[in-house]
């Protein structure tokens, strides 16, 4: 039996963020010429990371790694204040990519630091995005990353609390945390929702639909692409077989016996060229294609103002 019909969910794939974050990269290669430092992979794709060290960007973990008056990215998934301090020191061109989304949440720690709150921030240990927010103020924020962690947690005043979470968690998963969160402390501000960005929530509710459709999904993404991660958990949780793939050349033949109908989704970072070979690998061997729109979604941000300015100076 072979597979007869390939479903391709729509949204899936780019979002604003990572869009702006390698219009960034380029756009400071044109500007300035090779090579341009990027602290982390700009995004979580290796297709990416690998198109943009060709053209000239050097991907580095750390600013001592970076030479003096260089040109310094900060990636899409944002850096804590010591970072911008070491690079401030180095006297660093810094270009800030952080998606605007994840500046959003650093202010939030700022503002209720500033109505003196203590913070729980739930996210994945070690997710550079966690450990931007976890270092604007690690005083007074603690993570969690589970239901069982939030009963571990010892806060100073339970009436002056605030929830604040990573942008690319599961949504389903992170609701049963919250209300552990609000069962042991009810005073606990902000409903976390509103973090999760509109890129993973709108890719998971999309992926629920197609899984209603298919008998197998699958994620086009790298394995450090955390948003990817939860679609392959998301498809699951709907009892469907799924896994992630950074192409074409990573499906396995053993996961398609008895499968006529496959779906498709893509994380955040994943290059549409990628998702399009995955559809065409099914589609050589007959599948048809089904289109599946399940959200619209038009989302732009402006890229960073230094950049703007710099950009009207040449
Ligand atoms: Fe921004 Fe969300 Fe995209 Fe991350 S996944 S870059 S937070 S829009």
């Amino acid at each position: 039996m072979a597979v007869k019909e390939v479903f391709l969910v729509s949204p899936r794939g780019f979002c604003g963020g990572v869009v702006r974050a390698i219009d960034v990269v380029e756009e400071c290669l044109q500007l300035f010429g090779a090579p341009v430092y990027v602290k982390h992979e700009i995004v979580h794709n290796k297709h990416v990371v690998n198109d943009l060290r060709q053209k000239g960007a050097i991907f580095v973990e750390e600013i001592s790694e970076i030479p003096a008056d260089a040109v310094a990215i900060y990636s899409a998934h944002g850096v804590s204040p010591s970072v911008r301090a070491e690079a401030k020191e180095k006297r660093l061109r810094t270009i800030d990519a952080t998606c605007p989304l994840v500046t959003k949440i650093h202010l939030e720690v700022q503002r209720f630091a500033k109505e003196g709150n203590e913070i729980v921030y739930i996210g994945h240990k070690g997710h550079p995005e966690a450990v931007g927010v976890l270092g604007i103020r690690p005083d007074i924020t603690q993570l969690v990353e589970s239901v069982s962690d939030v009963q571990r947690l010892n806060v100073r005043d339970p009436k002056k609390l605030a929830c604040l979470t990573q942008t690319t968690l599961s949504v389903d998963e992170t609701m049963e945390i919250v209300q552990a969160l609000q069962e042991r402390f009810p005073k606990i501000q902000s409903p976390p929702a509103k973090d999760i960005c509109y890129a993973t929530t709108n890719r998971q509710e999309a992926i629920k639909e197609m899984a209603k459709r298919v008998q197998l999904v699958l994620v086009v993404g790298s394995k450090n692409s955390s948003n990817s991660n939860r679609l392959v958990e998301t498809a699951k949780s709907q009892g469907i077989p799924a896994h992630l793939v950074d192409d074409a050349s990573g499906i396995l033949s053993e996961w398609l016996h008895g499968v006529e109908r496959v779906g498709v989704s893509a994380g955040a970072s994943a290059p549409e060229k990628f998702v399009q070979e995955v559809v065409q690998y099914f589609e050589r061997q007959g599948a048809t294609l089904q289109p599946l729109m399940v959200i619209d979604e038009h989302v732009k941000f402006a890229m960073p103002r230094e950049l703007v300015q710099l950009k009207g100076k040449n």
